[in-house]
């Protein structure tokens, strides 16, 4: 890990409130097991390029002609973990990736702080163009938006899913349950672990829920250590 990445880290448990941090072997191990992360997903003749071109200049929902970008995901096609947030907003729009404004830089610390990079891990979002003023999902774009999601998460076949929000935790997990509930504990989907945690967008606004992330991101840092073990 880079002097750079090692500061980022810091500062991140700096502002959850962690001033001391204790070494131990499955800590040390973690970014080993993350530079090893290889692809056990399902052999399938699906891929994310075929997925991509069927999305092709989308014109399936009502958010077609108001956004700049298709935002479809970026990262490892073999991740073991995969984000997911709700729908690209103003920079993600312009630059046509996903999480690059400010709340992707807090998402990028939060994925570092469990020893692997957002370039081991793959993100995505619900929708794939931008809500007008980044307004909420509505249920027909998310139905409309959301099989291509689960067929980047087929492709990928990863291990954990982590859901950034309560609009991706609600379509993960199928459920109309508040994100305060679904959060903190892994459910079983489609053979993977999916997780739900607060939306770093929202963290932003709360900070002091960042306790609440870290905690999250602890199981999974476990959960991802015990799968690779
Ligand atoms: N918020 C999201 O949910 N997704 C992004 O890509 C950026 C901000």
């Amino acid at each position: 890990m880079a002097f750079h990445d090692i500061i980022q880290q810091l500062e991140f448990f700096h502002d959850i409130g962690i001033d001391s941090v204790r070494i131990t072997s499955e800590q040390s191990a973690a970014p080993n097991v993350a530079a090893s992360m290889q692809s056990a997903a399902v052999e399938s003749a699906e891929t994310l390029d075929a997925i991509r071109a069927d999305i092709g200049d989308c014109q399936r929902c009502k958010l077609a002609p108001t956004r700049t970008t298709i935002v479809f995901g970026s990262g490892n096609p073999n991740a073991d973990i995969v984000f997911v947030g709700e729908a690209p907003g103003y920079e993600e729009d312009q630059q046509g990736l996903p999480f690059v404004g400010e709340a992707g830089r807090l998402l990028t610390k939060i994925i570092e702080s469990i020893g692997i990079t957002r370039e081991d891990a793959y993100i995505c979002n619900i929708l794939k163009c931008r809500p007008p003023n980044n307004r909420n999902p509505e249920p027909d774009e998310v139905l409309v938006c959301s099989p291509f999601l689960k067929r980047q998460i087929a492709v990928i076949g990863p291990k954990i899913v982590c859901c950034l929000g309560k609009f991706a935790a609600q379509t993960m997990l199928q459920s109309g349950a508040p994100i305060s509930r679904l959060r903190g504990e892994f459910h079983d989907v489609d053979g993977m672990r999916v997780i739900a945690t607060f939306h770093p967008a929202y963290l932003l606004r709360s900070p002091e829920k960042k306790r609440e992330v870290w905690e999250d991101m602890k199981q999974i840092r476990a959960e991802l250590f015990r799968l690779r073990s």
